[in-house]
């Protein structure tokens, strides 16, 4: 119904434009909206918090602290590790790998620095420190049903 507004528990449709604070577009979806369970945390919270409320065919700015997006960027998750942890793969700068501490939690880094005998990894987000500035199109709102919702995300 078109008198639905985005909170808890609805299927938001989204298209968005991210820049970074010096203008630069970073990603964009026009025609091409994500579909999330508002609520549920699947968005990063400041942007989650900025569309409530809103409606379908509403437009908005979102400016969203880095507190609120993917943390404050952190000097200690920049870490030097033997080149020989990677075996015999090979590695570049800005490749994506997992570490696994075995506790089934697995955490994403990416690779800094390669030099011979060890690798600058940095455990940040990428974009970490960064204030997001989303302009936000709501295209779509409906109520999720139960099973979604007791799964915390939206079946297609
Ligand atoms: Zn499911």
């Amino acid at each position: 119904m078109s008198d639905q507004k985005v909170e808890k528990n609805k299927v938001v449709s989204v298209e968005y434009t991210l820049r970074l604070d010096s203008g630069e577009v970073i990603d964009e979806n026009p025609g091409d909206p994500i579909v999330y369970l508002h609520g549920a945390g699947q968005l990063i919270p400041g942007l989650e918090k900025g569309m409530e409320g809103m409606s379908i065919g509403e437009e908005k700015d979102i400016v969203v602290p880095p507190t609120e997006a993917y943390g404050e960027f952190d000097e200690n998750a920049i870490q030097e590790i033997p080149r020989s942890a990677f075996g015999d793969n090979p590695i570049e700068v800005g490749m994506k790998f997992y570490a696994d501490f075995g506790d089934g939690n697995s955490v994403p880094f990416y690779i800094k620095e390669v030099g011979e005998e060890s690798v600058v990894v940095d455990f940040n987000h990428p974009l970490a420190g960064q204030t997001l500035h989303f302009h936000v199109k709501i295209v779509g709102i409906r109520d999720a049903t139960a099973e979604e919702i007791d799964h915390g995300h939206v079946h297609q």
